[in-house]
């Protein structure tokens, strides 16, 4: 076939624009985000300029003075950054979707890139709001003439030369009659705290200082302390309780991330049915909604995940099925995991202290997550009868000093406030394998351990408590599924099922003998004692049939409130 022509689609700014005035973001407040980043990186750029050597002189104090004025339905953000000349300005400015960062990057290539903008995009962000905008402007470049560049909204620009002073840019805002709520300090200094928080500069409204600037998830681990880790926690989270451990992550390849998570403590009044995670992007607030990016299971998890690598303008399905998302889900699953381990290992104590909290996480991770399931594994554990701190040897070690001896106490021989010793189910099945072959003994009522319990304990048998809501509908059910070779017993199952209130008096009796619970437990218990005259012998209930009932199917924060 003979080729007619060849050539580049052209678009007509008039026709188009408006389009990228309305619909390039649905949210009209981001436009302020998007004039301080670009405010944030004309500083970074100076600050490069100037490791570079490039630059005369001082770069000063960099700041960012926001200024309102109701009257005039104007809003100005200034910087004293980098600044532009008119010929950078015919090239990033009027020219919609062109960014310098790419030249500046390539520029500076031996530094660290920390520029927020790369699309070319932002800038028009503020004709959603704007009946004219302009540019007042001087760049550091020696013997710059100042310009002034306006625009009324329609692809028309002027550009003339200004008697702007001072390096740096001030870009104003008139605003529209509808968005004049842009010009009210309250509004801006909230949208400022939301957006702008952590970015690394002052943001100066009428000369104050509204940003907090510190991130310290950018900062190394090593340089932190536990107090500037709850600090941070409290700042995020105020009037919350403290949280029990944290993760700090930071990772270049083969993505950007880094970010602080936090296992809270789950009270009743925690909201759990949405995340709490912020989503930042080079230190910019994004959304504190990060359900498409954490597995599910985490979503109870707080705090801060930054990563440029996370496409931002593309639709929540999208964002589900992209390969950088997918990897980051697996890495914070790994990285959690990781982090249980360790506090496992390294201070059982306060792993099984936390553990009413942390079980929930792990156990329904482990439902969720195949990948997870098999990274916490041996990190499962479970209340038991049995006293571990008799039979577990002690194993000493020389402590570092090298002159006193201590106990390195293993795992299991640590207690929770209530003394009681907590065990795997490998370590259950090993310490029991000639007593109780492949069975598995299990209490699903705390209440109920001084009868029943007692009773398995005489007949030397280990019962572990399985009593939680997540232990009753969800993860004994996995379980015996998972481990179809062992026999789960519950050994509190079989009295209660049989026996039955039936004067409506609140008290259950046994149907045939009227006896009451207390008089059948201690029967039980004396006959317990004296293996010959009853045998008792309970029957497992198992839980819902696994070819109808998988167990993984209510959301987290449904169990989580059924649980309270
Ligand atoms: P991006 O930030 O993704 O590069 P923008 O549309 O936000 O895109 O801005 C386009 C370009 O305009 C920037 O790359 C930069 O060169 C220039 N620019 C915008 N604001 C400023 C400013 N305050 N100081 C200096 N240059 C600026
Ligand atoms: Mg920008």
């Amino acid at each position: 076939m003979t080729v007619l022509e060849q050539g580049k689609i052209t678009i007509h700014s008039e026709n188009i624009f408006p389009i990228i005035k309305k619909s390039l973001y649905t949210n009209h407040e981001i436009f302020l985000r998007e004039l301080i980043s670009n405010a944030v990186d004309a500083i970074s750029k100076l600050k490069m300029a100037s490791l570079s050597g490039e630059l005369n002189g001082d770069i000063g104090e960099p700041e960012i003075n926001i200024h309102l004025d109701q009257g005039k339905k104007q809003i100005s953000v200034s910087d004293n950054g980098i600044g532009m000349t008119a010929e950078e300005i015919k090239k990033y400015i009027n020219q919609v979707a062109f960014s310098s960062a790419e030249d500046f990057i390539k520029k500076y290539q031996n530094q660290e890139n920390q520029l927020i903008g790369h699309f070319g995009l932002g800038f028009y962000s503020c004709f959603m709001v704007a009946e004219k905008v302009e540019i007042d402007t001087l760049s550091y470049k020696e013997g710059s003439q100042a310009v002034h560049w306006s625009c009324d909204g329609s692809p028309e620009f002027q550009l003339e030369e200004s008697d702007r002073k001072t390096r740096g840019t001030t870009i104003t805002v008139t605003l529209l009659d509808e968005e004049k709520e842009y010009a009210e300090q309250q509004r801006i200094r909230q949208l400022v705290k939301t957006y702008c928080d952590f970015m690394p500069v002052p943001i100066k409204l009428d000369g104050e200082t509204i940003n907090r600037q510190r991130a310290i998830w950018k900062e190394s681990p090593q340089d932190l302390t536990d107090e500037d880790y709850l600090e941070f926690y409290r700042y995020l989270y105020p009037y919350q309780e403290e949280p029990l451990l944290w993760v700090h992550l930071n990772t270049d390849y083969p993505f950007l991330l880094s970010g602080i998570l936090y296992f809270p403590k789950l009270k009743p009044d925690v909201d759990v049915s949405r995340g709490h995670i912020k989503l930042f992007c080079n230190q910019v607030f994004v959304s504190d909604n990060c359900e498409e990016i954490i597995p599910e299971f985490l979503l109870p998890l707080r705090g801060v995940i930054d990563s440029p690598d996370i496409p931002l303008n593309v639709s929540r399905s999208a964002l589900t099925a992209n390969r950088t998302v997918r990897q980051i889900a697996n890495y914070i699953a790994k990285k959690i995991g990781d982090r249980l381990k360790s506090l496992y290992e390294d201070n059982p104590k306060k792993y099984i202290q936390s553990w009413e909290d942390l079980g929930t996480f792990v156990k329904y991770g482990a439902l969720r997550d195949e990948k997870f399931k098999k990274q916490v594994e041996d990190l499962i554990i479970f209340r038991t009868t049995a006293d571990l701190g008799d039979n577990t040897p002690q194993v000493e070690v020389q402590s570092e000093s090298g002159d006193a001896w201590q106990d390195a106490t293993p795992t299991t021989n640590a207690t929770d406030d209530n003394g009681y010793y907590y065990t795997t189910l490998k370590d259950y099945l090993e310490r029991n394998k000639e007593k109780h072959e492949n069975r598995v003994f299990y209490c699903t009522d705390p209440s109920t351990q001084s009868t029943y319990v007692d009773l398995y304990k005489k007949q030397g048998m280990e019962v572990l408590f399985m009593d939680s809501f997540i232990d009753n509908n969800y993860f004994i059910p996995f379980l015996e599924q998972e481990y179809s070779n062992l026999q789960f017993t519950r050994v509190d199952a079989e009295l209660d099922d049989t026996l039955v209130d039936n004067d409506q008096s609140g008290e259950i009796v046994d149907p045939q003998t009227n006896k009451t619970r207390n008089e059948v437990v201690k029967e039980l218990f004396e006959s317990a004692i004296d293996n010959s005259k009853v045998n008792v012998k309970p029957q497992a209930i198992k839980g819902d049939d696994p070819n109808n009932a998988p167990p993984a199917m209510v959301l987290l924060p449904e169990a989580m409130r059924r649980m309270q």
